[in-house]
């Protein structure tokens, strides 16, 4: 089947790739003409682990391309996927305008029956949308309009995609639930549970998820604070309520709030769908608040840690919103080193994949080589985002860089009895902190 994605991003790279190596033949289109130029000519413009390799595979078999001409990508193709990015805009809601240009550009193209399918997080009503573009600008041709959420997590994308816990297919009639099956057959040999709904509940079902682990995340987030008030141990709290399997142990994990480019604009959206429909989603509201409130009390805790702040320096770990990417929206490091910058602090800042992205919002700051490099001269290390490279760092080297031997685990990688032993002070979340030599 010939399959046409439209938006090469974080989703529409991966889920391109990934029906690629389903057996489809896929023509990936994006108006970037470098990022197209950049994919044509072998290169991946994000860092994904395992993308590399399968995209190469796949092109070499001739069942993937890339290309900006969306007209003969659709004219091609039987189901076209829009992937395209839909950000907040300034009141929260999700701005619908290039998801808007697709649609009315697969009108214009179509040339016969199209299945068109919105991988893109969209509101509850934005099939209906479509479906009312594509009728009214092209009564020629018959159209069925799908609603196939994406669940995928960057970092582990392509693992994700294609082990996921479900697929969710919202449509209208048999004919596009015959084809989307078709699409996703690998998947249903393995017994992946499809969830077969009506459009206007598949794009729920997205909003729903992402919303219930904002307020998780949200939820450990305050625990942990609670925990620093009264001397308690989220690690333990975490652990003890977890292994309630109604609970589970995921998503239990503390940190300086979430971010990336989903939970925070999910989270803003379906508070604004509850609004526009004359609802409230209080506990999502709620969530939101309390992440500002998590993020905003990460300098504090620096502050504490490291003493006043001004005139001193202090080294960022990690810049992505989470390990294994180099995507920085909403990234809570970025937003730590503006306020770490705010209070009169040099900041000397590395990441392993992120630095390029971070370069393009972050002035003032020193990029380093490496964790070692970052260190030199340091009042306190933060770190902010958890590598697998910074699991391991070699303390005594780090010390010898720095002018102080303070550590900010704003991860909890490290065990706060083990790096007061080795002679550092240290602080983590919802953990009472420890000063060198403490037991
Ligand atoms: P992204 O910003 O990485 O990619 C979007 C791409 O769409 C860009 O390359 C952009 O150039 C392209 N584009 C915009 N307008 C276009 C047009 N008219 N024609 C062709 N291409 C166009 O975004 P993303 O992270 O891949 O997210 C895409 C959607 O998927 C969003 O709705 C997002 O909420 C959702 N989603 C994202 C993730 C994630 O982890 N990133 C996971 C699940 C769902």
């Amino acid at each position: 089947m010939n399959i046409c994605m439209v938006g090469t991003g974080y989703v529409g790279l991966v889920t391109g790739t990934c029906l690629a190596d389903f057996g489809m033949h896929v023509v990936c289109v994006d108006v970037d003409e470098q990022k197209v130029r950049l994919l044509q000519s072998g290169e991946i413009p994000i860092y994904e682990p395992g993308l590399e390799e399968l995209v190469a595979k796949n092109e070499r078999a001739g069942r993937l391309s890339f290309s900006t001409d969306l007209k003969t990508a659709v004219e091609s193709a039987l189901a076209i996927f829009i992937a395209v990015g839909t950000p907040p805009r300034s009141d929260g809601s999700p701005d619908l305008s290039f998801v808007r240009q697709v649609a009315e550009s697969i009108a214009d193209h179509a040339n016969g029956y199209k299945v068109v399918v919105t991988k893109s997080t969209v509101p509850t009503g934005t099939g209906k949308m479509i479906e009312e573009i594509l009728r009214g600008r092209n009564g020629r041709h018959e159209f069925s309009v799908v609603s196939n959420p994406e669940f995928l997590r960057e970092g582990s994308a392509v693992a994700d995609f294609l082990r996921p816990d479900r697929v969710v297919i919202g449509a209208r009639d048999e004919r596009a639930i015959e084809v989307m099956k078709e699409i996703y057959s690998p998947l249903y040999l393995i017994e992946t549970p499809f969830v077969i709904t009506d459009v206007e509940s598949a794009e729920m079902i997205k909003y729903a998820s992402n919303g219930f682990l904002a307020v998780k995340i949200s939820f450990i987030n305050e625990v942990a604070e609670l925990c620093e008030r009264i001397g308690a141990d989220v690690h333990a709290v975490a652990r003890g309520m977890g292994l309630d399997r109604r609970i589970g142990p995921k998503f239990l994990h503390p940190g300086p709030g979430f971010g990336g480019s989903c939970f925070p604009k999910d989270t803003h959206a379906v508070a604004d769908i509850a609004r526009q429909v004359g609802g409230r989603f209080e506990i999502i509201e709620a969530a939101i608040s309390a992440n500002e409130r998590t993020k905003s009390r990460m300098i504090d805790k620096i502050e504490a840690a490291a003493g006043p702040l001004g005139g001193r320096t202090i080294g960022v770990l990690g810049l992505s919103f989470k390990p294994e990417t180099d995507d920085i929206r909403e990234s809570p490091a970025i937003r730590i080193i503006g306020d770490l910058r705010g209070r009169g602090a040099t900041v000397r800042v590395y990441d392993p994949a992120a630095a390029e992205n971070a370069r393009r919002v972050l002035d003032g700051v020193a990029f380093a080589e490496d964790a070692y490099d970052c260190a030199k001269g340091c009042d306190a290390l933060v770190l902010a985002t958890e590598w697998n490279e910074f699991r391991a760092l070699d303390f005594e080297a780090l010390a010898a860089a720095m002018s102080g031997r303070v550590l900010v685990d704003l991860r909890n990688v490290y065990d706060p009895g083990e790096m007061a032993a080795a002679g550092w002070s240290y602080s983590g979340v919802g953990r009472r902190p420890v000063e060198k030599g403490e037991r």
